[in-house]
């Protein structure tokens, strides 16, 4: 766990700070890439609506600048009057970070004078204080008070008699929230869509009120050809306590040809459900209504959105009593995946697939196999018997549950689109996967490149895990090949009947909440084989991910008073 002590500011410096080449090296794992949306279907007022809620994002970069160090927005501002070469590398590592902290290299300062490593709990608590210290005077408080220093939207300070003092969001930001706040009643006020229209009105009174439930379940509800995200959302910078959150906005435009696509195959998934390579028994006769998926195409992100490795999809809101309510919602932002797609899946196809394999890569193949992927979840057991007892996989599979779910998802993503290539005529899919022959070869192979790409981050988090498995698996039953060159290949007699096994036994696994068998798969296939890391590599120097750079938001609305962009 982590200690409780954080340094102050000037305390602990870094030791080894990068010089200019090293910095450049750094920043190069990051390839920038222009996001170019199509706004050209929106409606007039949409249109001019889009202007006020890139506006809006814009401020709130600002907000999580100040809520992730105390000393970030100042030294922001002396980055931006350095114009030596290695001041103008350090202000753009800076923007891409937004901090002097490099998250590719676990938060570790890559400018001089600064703590060494981010503060854990950001600035969201005093430095200096220490976790005992919040516990203790917590203990103080009456119950109300208590939830509201443990809450998401207050932040920590210290007062005058040597305590603590609570501070709402809407106080600590409220210059900020209120510009902010009027631009979106702007935005509102300009869209013809009413769930975009309460949306944003909801929000503009919670950036004042501080209360964000109304407008989170107007979230919930929002479906508009313009599509936004904007308030404090993710707890992932509090590693104090993991309490606080902190502010973001996605700016979106709805991709209809997509959200097409989606309803198709989500009307179809009872039939792929009644047709698991499952024993029947453990067949759902009715599954339950699926969480709502939004595709879009990012135009601008801010704030918590946009530093480091970029999000390509969300789940959200986060506050119980609106999940408990309404669900939450899946948004992917799909040209950020192709952009990732070109700039990281393409390149590690052309060192490590064969030349008719390279070919096959494609992104459409890769984004449909993602979208079936989530659609998945939802599929195979979820209500389970075990001696007798109603349970669910994941409290019988515990910390192995979100590997092996992950895995599932992914493989049975691959079962169904088969089986819906087999059926288009009768399903009514023929054009959402057409031209069929080649789209099955392209699937396998894109899947194959992609799973290089998902081993490289690792095997810490349960999508490496998982995805170890289903390639070592899928290795041994010659669904994936090596070649006498070393390049990896689909081995299209047998990946068909692979993927049908895997699919077996995963969903086995969790119908029975098999522990032990599941932990044997891991134990067993969730590994790093020797011919997979001499394959990784050779990946060395090709991105990890896309600095965005929004060419669609600069062109409808200009930053004339121009906060550094590269
Ligand atoms: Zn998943």
């Amino acid at each position: 766990m982590f200690g409780p002590v954080v340094a102050s500011a000037g305390e602990q410096l870094a030791n080894s700070i990068p010089d200019l080449a090293q910095l450049q090296k750094m920043t190069a794992r990051f390839a920038p890439t222009e996001l170019d949306v199509d706004i050209s279907n929106l409606s007039d007022g949409d249109s001019k609506a889009l202007v006020k809620l890139v506006e809006a994002a814009r401020i709130i970069d600002y907000i999580f600048m100040m809520q992730y160090w105390s000393g970030d927005l100042e030294l922001y501002a002396k980055l931006q009057k350095d114009t030596s070469p290695l001041g103008k590398a350090r202000l753009h590592y800076f923007w891409i970070n937004k901090s002097p902290w490099s998250e590719l290299n676990g938060n570790t300062a890559f400018i001089p004078g600064v703590p060494e490593h981010k503060p854990l709990g950001a600035n969201f608590y005093p430095e200096t204080m220490t976790k005992e210290q919040f516990e203790n005077w917590v203990n103080t408080l009456l119950e109300k008070e208590q939830q509201q220093a443990k809450g998401f939207f207050t932040i920590i300070r210290s007062d005058a008699k040597g305590g603590f003092k609570i501070i709402p969001y809407s106080e600590a930001y409220k210059a900020d929230l209120t510009r902010a706040a009027s631009l979106l009643k702007e935005a509102a006020s300009l869209t013809d869509n009413a769930t975009l229209k309460r949306f944003l009105t909801t929000r503009a009174a919670a950036f004042l009120s501080n209360d964000y439930y109304e407008s989170d379940v107007g979230w919930m509800d929002l479906d508009a050809p313009l599509d936004i995200t904007i308030g404090p959302y993710e707890t992932y910078n509090d590693e104090l306590f993991g309490y606080k959150a902190s502010y973001e906005a996605y700016v979106n435009v709805r991709d209809e040809q997509e959200s097409a696509k989606l309803g198709a195959f989500s009307k179809n998934l009872q039939e792929i459900e009644n047709n698991l390579p499952i024993d029947p028994k453990y067949r759902n006769p009715k599954i339950g209504a699926q969480a709502p998926i939004r595709v879009v195409n990012e135009v601008l992100s801010a704030g918590d959105g946009n530093h480091g490795v970029q999000t390509a999809a969300y789940n959200l809101p986060n506050d119980e009593r609106v999940i408990a309510e309404k669900g939450s919602k899946r948004v992917m932002l799909k040209n950020v995946q192709e952009a990732k797609f070109e700039q990281t899946l393409v390149p590690i196809s052309r060192r490590l697939l064969g030349g008719d394999e390279q070919d096959r890569v494609n992104f459409e193949a890769f984004f449909t196999h993602i979208l079936t992927h989530e659609l998945c979840h939802g599929l195979g057991p979820h209500q389970i018997t075990v001696d007798g007892k109603p349970t669910t996989p994941r409290e019988q599979l515990k910390e192995l549950y979100s590997a092996i779910e992950e895995a599932k998802a992914d493989v049975t993503g691959l079962f169904a689109l088969q089986y819906m290539l087999d059926h288009a005529q009768a399903m009514g899919l023929a054009d959402a996967l057409k031209p069929a022959r080649v789209f099955e070869k392209r699937l396998y192979a894109t899947y194959l490149a992609s799973s290089f790409r998902t081993l490289r981050f690792g095997l810490n988090d349960a999508h490496g895990k998982g995805m170890a498995l289903q390639v070592n698996y899928l290795m041994d039953k010659d669904g994936f090949v090596v070649r006498p060159d070393g390049t990896f290949a689909v081995n299209y007699a047998k990946i068909k009947d692979a993927v049908r096994d895997l699919t077996h036994d995963l969903l086995t696994v969790e119908a029975e909440g098999n522990y032990a068998g599941a932990k044997k798969m891991l134990d067993t296939l969730g590994v790093i084989r020797p011919q997979f890391k001499q394959a990784l590599d050779k990946l060395g120097n090709i991105p990890v991910d896309i600095e965005p750079i929004f060419v669609t938001a600069e062109k409808i609305a200009p930053q004339s008073a121009a906060p550094h962009r590269q």
